[in-house]
Formats: C-alpha cells, sequence, structure tokens
C-alpha cells in the first residue's frame, strides 16, 4: 500500500536534485537504488520534466529569440503573439513584446560580409572598414590566431634555411595570408542580397557617375551605396 508520507519527501528530494543539475536519469537510478517504488518514482520524475520545459519555453532571452528568428523569415506580428500565448504568456504583454521585437528587426542591418541581419550595435568593424557580425568577427580572430602560428613556423623555416632572405620571404607570406583572410573582399549588398559590393573605381567612368557621391564601395549589379 502507497504511504501519503512518501510522495512529499521524493517530490522535494528530486527538485532539489534537478537544480542542482542532475539529470533525470540519474535520479531515477538513484531513487530506485534507494528502495523507492519504480512506478512512483516515474510518475515523480515525469512531472517535474514536463513543468521544467515549460519554464524553458516561458525563457523571455529564449522567447526573444524565437520571435527574432520568425521575424525574419517573414513571420508577422499576429504569428508571433499566437506562438507566445501557446506557451502560456497572456496576450497583451505577448503583444507589446512583439511589436518590440518587430522594431528591433527591422533596425537589423546586413553584415558587410556575409549579409546576416544583425542588430546594429553588434556590428564591428573588420581590418578593411567594413562591418561585420559577430560570427565573421569570430573567424577573422581565430584565422588571425592561425596566422600567427603560421607566420613563426615560416619564420623559424627561414631563419634556420636561408637567414635574412628566408626571413623577409616569411613575413612577406605570412602578411599576405593575413591580409587575405581578414578582410572583406567583396561586401554584401543588402539589397541584392549577395556579395556583389565593388570599390567604386571598379566602375567604368559614365556608370560611375550615377553612384551616390558619397559611396566609397557599391553594388555592381544594383549601384547601391554600400559604404
Ligand atoms: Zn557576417
Ligand atoms: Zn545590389
Amino acid at each position: 500500500m502507497e504511504s501519503p508520507f512518501r510522495r512529499a519527501p521524493l517530490r522535494g528530494r528530486a527538485i532539489e536534485l534537478l537544480k542542482k543539475g542532475h539529470s533525470a536519469d540519474e535520479l531515477h537510478v538513484r531513487f530506485v537504488g534507494e528502495g523507492e517504488s519504480p512506478e512512483e518514482v516515474r510518475a515523480v520524475l515525469t512531472e517535474l520534466v514536463a513543468l521544467q520545459h515549460e519554464a524553458a519555453a516561458m525563457d523571455p532571452t529564449r522567447l526573444r529569440g524565437e520571435a527574432k528568428w520568425m521575424f525574419l523569415r517573414g513571420a508577422s506580428v499576429d504569428d508571433v503573439v499566437a506562438h507566445f500565448v501557446r506557451v502560456g504568456v497572456p496576450e497583451e504583454p505577448a503583444r507589446a513584446e512583439a511589436a518590440k521585437i518587430r522594431a528591433a528587426v527591422a533596425a537589423f542591418k546586413p553584415c558587410q560580409r556575409c549579409g546576416a541581419p544583425t542588430e546594429p550595435s553588434e556590428l564591428v568593424m573588420d581590418l578593411g572598414g567594413f562591418f561585420v557580425c559577430r560570427g565573421c568577427n569570430l573567424r577573422d580572430e581565430i584565422a588571425r590566431s592561425e596566422q600567427r602560428g603560421i607566420a613563426r613556423e615560416l619564420e623559424m623555416v627561414g631563419a634556420l634555411g636561408g637567414g635574412v632572405g628566408g626571413m623577409l620571404l616569411a613575413s612577406a607570406v605570412s602578411a599576405s595570408i593575413a591580409n587575405r583572410a581578414t578582410t572583406t573582399q567583396a561586401p554584401f549588398c543588402g539589397r541584392c542580397m549577395q556579395p556583389s559590393g565593388v570599390h567604386v573605381t571598379a566602375f567604368a567612368p559614365a556608370d560611375r557617375q550615377r553612384l551616390d557621391p558619397s559611396a566609397e564601395w557599391a553594388c555592381r549589379l544594383c549601384g547601391a551605396k554600400i559604404a
């Protein structure tokens, strides 16, 4: 017969341990090992895991991320409100938040290298003077640290083999690798949605007159100013 005094302590202990980061699997093994009834353990853990999922679905950071993702793929404010309401947010605050996120997404600017829509405050200037997203910036940083490694190896090889001439060659090679990999070669046109930007000097003089006079870089397809 089930004791009415067993259920509460098991549930309470399970909550404490889940909060400390133990998995439901671990707790199942542990409680059954301690002699708790397997059915009761499973019932308690199933309920708590369902609650954890519900709480995670209501996490504001996650909800905002989902809304951004939806807006960037063409969802309407109503679509996003419906999603918020589905996970348990009341309609009124859901609508206010969705409208706020919609406005933020509308102000996103394309990364000038890969075109990813990015919050303007998150854009970082690369070594070529273009504004790139976090992902592109991170790739640059990784490439630069790899190149420092390559440069060190080349310089060592140069020093061993060819003296000063070898060293100069090695550092010229590593400098050219560095420039190639960590600057934006063809900036992204937000209108054509492709890396179709060229320096204005690449345009024929007649075409160049039609460009925005303040442009230094423009799209070779549509002529829009990029930078
Ligand atoms: Zn990017
Ligand atoms: Zn264009």
